[in-house]
């Protein structure tokens, strides 16, 4: 069930400011307020998805590949691919996910220890 008051939803919404990366119809992104990593950034779908799991279940197809494709630009426009970048997911208690509004981290700018 997803719960419309969390902090992502609320970054969505406008009511919690952020630092804004990238904005398009199906993907919102902002540097992590508590940055691991010295590019450190939140890349969220526009839709109300709690997980990994709701996102690649229930999502479309169109909004899938627009928001992955979205994950994408944002690294290119960073130049990120040259020295490279990790994406991470963290889904459920198990994966440490705090915010339950599905999102990808990406982590870059410096060489990365074995987990993000
Ligand atoms: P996760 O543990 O995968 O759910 O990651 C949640 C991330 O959201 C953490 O890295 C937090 O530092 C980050 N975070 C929480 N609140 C904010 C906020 N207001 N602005 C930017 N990032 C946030």
């Amino acid at each position: 069930m997803y719960d419309i008051n969390n902090v992502f939803s609320k970054i969505l919404q406008g009511t919690i400011p952020c630092n804004k990366v990238f904005d398009n119809e199906f993907c919102f992104a902002f540097h992590d307020i508590n940055p691991k990593a010295p590019i450190h950034i939140v890349v969220i779908p526009k839709g109300k998805y709690v997980n990994a799991s709701d996102f690649h279940k229930n999502a479309t197809s169109n909004e899938i590949s627009n928001f992955y494709r979205s994950i994408e630009k944002i690294c290119n426009e960073l130049e990120l691919e040259k020295n490279g970048y990790r994406l991470v997911a963290n889904t459920g208690d198990y994966g440490g996910q705090c915010v339950p509004h599905f999102h990808v981290h990406i982590l870059s700018g410096a060489t990365l220890g074995e987990f993000a």
